[in-house]
């Protein structure tokens, strides 16, 4: 953000300069999305992100989850976005057979849970709830709060 706080700024830059800094942050593969982005939002949107869904989506390389994130981080609004920490904590909370961060299922769920005003903490606080205790390997059930409610855990002490 500070390298390039602007669409202009993407635009000046050479490619792999853009992709040296975003590498650490694992997203070498966007950076010509980036720059295609970066135009349009200059020849569409005078330089700056909508803060609507479908002119979101008409950005390059601007998908579902990305497009609900920039709504809820940038704009706080109540739109859910499910990664796939978000999709396996759920699903395992809920007991639900998918996991799969695609899922409607998951999408709906999330939208009903978030509280209103405040969708964008949840979501963070779930991906570091799935990134520190329920983790895809080895969750950490015992010093999980939804220990006691938790369909997965619940299942899993069952057939131990
Ligand atoms: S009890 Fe275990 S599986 Fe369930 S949410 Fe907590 S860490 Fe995840």
């Amino acid at each position: 953000m500070e390298q390039y706080p602007t669409a202009g700024t993407v635009l000046a830059a050479a490619e792999t300069d853009i992709g040296e800094s975003i590498e650490p942050l694992g997203l070498r593969k966007r950076t010509a999305y980036f720059r295609r982005a970066s135009a349009q939002l200059l020849a569409r949107h005078d330089g700056r992100v909508p803060d609507s869904r479908s002119e979101l989506l008409g950005l390059h390389g601007v998908g579902e989850y990305t497009a609900a994130s920039v709504l809820a981080h940038a704009y706080g609004r109540n739109a859910s976005a499910v990664d796939t920490n978000v999709a396996r904590v759920l699903a395992r909370v809920f007991g639900s057979e998918s996991a799969e961060p695609e899922s409607s299922e998951m999408w709906d769920l999330s939208d009903r849970l978030a509280p209103p005003g405040r969708c964008d903490d949840f979501l963070h606080a779930l991906i570091d709830f799935g990134a520190a205790v329920c983790t895809a390997r080895d969750p950490n059930c015992e010093s999980c709060p939804f220990e006691a409610t938790c369909e997965y855990e619940t299942e899993r002490s069952t057939d131990e």
